[in-house]
């Protein structure tokens, strides 16, 4: 189903009603990440939430890093979001806004509450503040500091701002309801003493406004129309319209919710991502096992793949758990319309062809992709020794293996039926080569004895050949649900999740393979070459996925 086809999501709908009956002109949406870490596949499809709706509304989506936590964000996940937005195809409107961009105004209009009764300074520290904030049961129990004149708390607020209050010792909170039934309304916390220094504004602020502080507002600012963010925010969404409604915000957004995206055998929490990353159990964010964009990228999913998959996925107003094996669906179909044909062998065998000419060579052509034209054909090189798979060879099998056995026939892929004659084995009995005679009535035709072979293998020629390393990737998890209930998620890192192949053997043309670009390895799966580990003449191949679910066969 394509965008355009499909029945509308809950948002869709109030956005076209929205837009009908006039309360909206221009759809204004947002992408609001917090810099503390690379963007994952749960991102993509908030991404793709609202940068689509901006498309789709005929209105504009801004990219805002949410950097209101100095302690923790830093200037290379700025960019690295920044990429990773751009790569996924998607254009932010104007330049990239920041909330830090706002600390001057939200500072204003925090010293507006103020006057007008409804925050105050707070003394209570972290703990005591907790305890008068009572349960989800209980009411909480107003601050002692909850009725301290207004002026005494403008002078405090102006204090914590000049950097003279030590952190921990005073807070800024609204005055709205010690007895709500919504814990966000017991008086939350609006302001917060950090000494630390923030990667944009420095050393200018020693107080942080909090997220519920500056996201309304910063949407306000914005002009944003729909707020759409996860549903574990909906409970802050009273505290998200109390703001709108008792400051003199430029305009009026309303926040929406959707369920989130969990993925099995993965996990979408950027902290323990970066826990695997720190503690080494992977190779860097973009390793091309993690489920972040980048490490997606460098694994060889196409962008227009993870698109595709957040259509499958829909918007609902409930979280869920998706089945790893939709991603795998989406990466595959895009691959399989798109990725350039070519042979590669894994684990090498020598064959050698006893009745070819020696030091003769033919260039085989073959084509670039089964329908698409447009894809160039590609030149096989052939000669009297070739490799093949050692996997595709037995000295004796039964029917069900139809591949190269000794007696039989088998065709090369894109070239000639051989025929296994003699195999010459080291002193321990392990194969080194197989002999063989081709036919060379067999290029693009049957035997002429009218025997045709069942199977086919592929094949590079063993002189021209290109000599590269292949990674074999699989789940990084080995449990379905690593982090669920009180399971430690590092307890089933899965230490098969990378497979380090060396020698392979592939076709002369992959020399000239593009960073980005998948290619389908015959018979093998889809690779792309790796963007970080790939030296001029000796490229590194990672597995982006196979040709098709293992896993479903496993279990
Ligand atoms: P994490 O839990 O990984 O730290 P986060 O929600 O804190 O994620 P943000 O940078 O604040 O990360 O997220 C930016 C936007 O992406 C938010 O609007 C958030 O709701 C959305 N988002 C984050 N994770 C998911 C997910 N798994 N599915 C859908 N949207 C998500
Ligand atoms: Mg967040």
């Amino acid at each position: 189903m394509t965008v355009e086809t499909r029945p509308l999501n809950f948002i869709e709908q109030l956005i076209t009603k929205d837009l009908e009956e006039g309360r909206v002109q221009q759809v204004v949406t947002r992408f609001p990440p917090e810099p503390n870490g690379y963007l994952h596949i749960g991102h993509v499809k908030s991404i793709c939430l609202n940068f689509g709706l901006a498309e789709r509304f005929g209105g504009v989506c801004n990219l805002r890093f949410d950097d209101t936590n100095p302690a923790k964000e830093e200037q290379e996940y700025v960019d690295a979001i920044r990429n990773d937005v751009a790569w996924l195809g998607f254009q932010w409107h104007g330049e990239v806004r920041f909330a830090s961009d706002y600390f001057e105004q939200l500072y204003q209009w925090a010293l507006h509450l103020i006057r007008e009764g409804k925050a105050y300074v707070c003394e209570l520290n972290a703990d005591e503040m907790r305890e008068y904030r009572g349960t989800l049961t209980e009411p909480g129990r107003n601050s002692p500091w909850r009725d301290r004149p207004t002026d005494e708390s403008l002078a405090l607020f102006q204090k914590m701002r000049e950097g003279s209050v030590p952190e921990g010792a005073m807070t800024l909170r609204a005055r709205i309801d010690m007895a709500a039934p919504n814990m966000n309304m017991r008086d939350p916390v609006l302001y917060r003493i950090r000494k630390v220094a923030h990667h944009r504004t420095g050393d200018a602020w020693p107080i942080y406004p909090s997220y519920d502080f500056a996201h309304g507002q910063g949407d306000a600012i914005e002009g944003i129309t729909h707020s759409i963010c996860t549903l574990e925010f909906e409970d802050h969404r009273p505290l998200y319209d109390w703001l709108i409604e008792n400051l003199p915000v430029p305009s009026r957004p309303r926040q929406y919710e959707f369920g989130r995206l969990n993925l099995n055998y993965t996990i979408t929490s950027k902290r323990k991502l970066k826990q695997l990353v720190d503690e080494g159990y992977v190779d860097g964010w973009d390793d091309p096992r993690m489920p972040t964009v980048s490490g997606l990228r460098r694994r060889g999913v196409p962008p227009q793949a993870l698109r595709q998959f957040c259509e499958m996925i829909g918007v609902t107003r409930s979280d869920g758990v998706v089945d790893m094996a939709m991603l795998d669906y989406a990466v595959r179909d895009e691959l399989d319309k798109n990725a350039p044909r070519a042979m590669c062998v894994l684990k090498p065998l020598k064959v050698i062809l006893t009745n070819y000419p020696e030091g003769q060579r033919e260039d085989l052509s073959a084509p670039g992709h089964p329908v698409r034209d447009d894809l160039a054909e590609r030149t096989l090189p052939f000669s009297r020794e070739l490799y093949i798979d050692r996997e595709d060879f037995r000295e004796a099998a039964n029917k069900q293996f139809k591949r190269l056995v000794l007696g039989k026939k088998v065709r090369l892929r894109n070239a000639y039926v051989i025929q296994a004659d003699d195999v010459v084995k080291d002193e321990d009995g392990n194969i080194l080569e197989v002999h063989c005679s081709y036919d060379a009535g067999t290029l693009g035709k049957d035997p002429a004895d009218g025997v045709k072979p069942k199977g086919v293998i592929h094949w590079v020629a063993a002189d021209t050949a290109l000599d590269c390393e292949v990674r074999l990737y699989d789940r990084l998890f080995s449990e379905a649900e690593p982090d669920s209930g009180d399971r430690n998620f590092l307890d089933y890192v899965n230490p098969e999740s990378l497979q380090v192949l060396q020698g392979c053997k592939a076709e002369p043309g992959l020399a000239d393979a593009r960073v980005d670009e998948g290619y389908q390895f015959e018979r093998e799966g889809y690779f792309c070459l790796d963007s970080r580990y790939s030296q001029p003449g000796k490229p590194v191949f990672n597995r982006t996925i196979g040709l098709r679910d293992t896993w479903k066969q496993q279990s």
